[in-house]
């Protein structure tokens, strides 16, 4: 049994998004046995609906007949008392048309972010609370687990892989059942069908906003695929795409910015220019986010003065790269000091806290609105290190490229390149939203009228 509570406002409309009526009991049959959906609360303030699966373990080992054999399993088995692969199969047939994203009655509400809370009765959970964590942390879930004893008779036994399960999230209904949808199995590490070419499909429709930059996207795959290698290369490949523009052509990209920047030296008068700024904010432990291939952890790794270096950065292949620069393999010591994260800068990641400062040198420019804005909770909400140094190009000074045709950004991949008062307006809401101070700092040569051809502002919290 699973339920989902909303609290927005006018939260009975929950019954429209969901397509089921509040006030009756609603019984549905599938293949593997029954659905039950009721509401056992039902406000203006407060509407709570819930989901009972009554699995037929016996109808379930006659669809098994003819596979493994009679044994006792397939009678005496956890799969009625718990939230698996069912649980999907139920909301894509009971829930369908709102996991589709569609309500005729309130179109308007489909896409709104709606407080939810989620309570799954029992969640198996294969790698215990960390891999519960991990999966629904970076999507911006509050996790609450409570975890079961295998045998109460027998604490020695330890833990069992059960969990009741409390998720808290702002999204909306379709972004939360898509969630549930291909998570909860995955923490199963289960499926109670044959997994084929089809599965594919699903996953990548329904994991579309949110698995190609997800961290553990590999282990989504891996397991929602049940570790078919050939289906698991070709989902991750399409993800990448997904996640990023192709390697090679960033990398191109990439070395034609550089070219073009290079008469001004701005590369190295950036680098040196974060560099100062983080040994003003007194930062030792520094993140660099969008580390790229680690240009700027080069330097610092070279300057005794920072103990702890973490870069971040969502494509593989660039990390890749970083490891290489950086001399990881061998340098074993250097580990300790020095280490890469593959993660998106769009989903809160508890690997982020703790710093005293992060870096995002040229990266802000390759992301689109919503994803600016993911990033800037990600950032200064829930990581909220002491400051944060951003730069990004000064799109006013491209006028002085003279290689650069009118118009064009910096850099194929590039959202958008902000003149000097569309950074600092930017930036000054950022530090007002978030409770931080924020300076700018011009990079490079300044032309009288253009301005500088790089900026930087540096934030520094503000202590309440
Ligand atoms: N800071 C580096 C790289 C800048 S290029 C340097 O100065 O050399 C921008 C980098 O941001 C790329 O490596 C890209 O992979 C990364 N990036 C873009 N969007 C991202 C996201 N959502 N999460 C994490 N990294 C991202």
């Amino acid at each position: 049994m699973f339920t989902i509570t909303t609290t927005a406002h006018q939260a009975e409309d929950l019954s429209f998004l969901l397509h089921k009526h509040p006030a009756r009991v609603q019984v549905f049959e599938l293949k593997f046995g029954k659905v039950h959906i009721f509401y056992p609360e039902v406000n203006e303030t407060r509407c709570t609906a819930a989901m009972l699966l009554e699995v037929d373990p016996i109808a379930l080992a006659r669809r098994h007949r003819g596979g493994g054999g009679g044994t006792l399993g397939t009678y005496v088995n956890d799969r009625p008392y718990v939230a698996s692969s069912f649980l999907s199969v139920a909301i894509s047939q009971v829930f369908g048309t709102a996991l589709a994203g569609h309500c005729k009655d309130l179109p308007d509400r489909v896409d709104e972010a709606m407080p939810f809370e989620v309570n799954i009765a029992v969640l198996p959970c294969r790698g215990g609370e960390t891999v519960l964590r991990r999966l629904f942390e970076p999507l911006g879930y509050q996790v609450e687990a409570t975890p079961y004893a295998l045998d109460n008779q027998f604490p020695q036994w330890g833990a069992s892989r059960y969990f009741t399960v409390n998720l808290r999230i702002t999204c909306s209904l379709q972004l939360l059942l898509s969630h549930l949808y291909v998570l909860v199995p995955v923490l199963d590490d289960e499926k109670h069908y044959y997994v084929g070419e089809d599965e594919v499909r699903k996953l990548l429709r329904r994991g579309e906003r949110w698995l190609p930059s997800h961290p553990e996207r590999d282990l989504i795959t891996e397991r929602y695929l049940k570790y078919q290698r050939s289906l698991v290369r070709e989902a991750l490949a399409r993800l990448q795409e997904d996640a990023v523009a192709p390697d090679a052509t960033a990398e191109r990209y990439a070395a034609a910015e550089e070219a073009l920047e290079a008469p001004v030296r701005l590369n190295a008068l950036r680098l040196e220019a974060v560099l100062e700024a983080l040994k003003q904010c007194s930062a030792r432990r520094v993140l660099d986010l969008g580390c790229g291939e680690g240009k700027l952890l080069v330097m610092l790794m070279k300057d005794a003065y920072f103990e702890r270096l973490v870069g971040m950065d969502v494509s593989a292949q660039a990390l890749e790269n970083a490891a290489k620069r950086l001399r990881l393999d061998s340098h074993p010591i250097r580990r300790e000091r020095v280490s890469l994260l593959h993660g998106a800068l769009t989903y809160r990641d508890d690997r982020l806290y703790g710093y005293d400062a992060a870096t995002l040198v040229e990266v802000i420019e390759h992301l689109d609105a919503p994803r600016l804005r993911a990033l800037e909770r990600v950032v200064f909400e829930y990581a909220r290190p002491g400051c944060v140094i951003v730069t990004t190009p000064n799109r006013e000074y491209n006028a002085r490229f003279e290689s650069l045709p009118a118009g064009n950004f910096r850099h194929p991949d590039h959202r958008f390149e902000w003149g000097r008062s569309e950074f600092r307006t930017w930036a000054e809401y950022v530090a007002t939203q978030f409770g931080y101070a924020v300076r700018f700092v011009p990079i490079g040569e300044a032309d009288e009228a253009l301005g500088p051809p790089t900026q930087m502002a540096v934030f520094e919290q503000l202590h309440d």
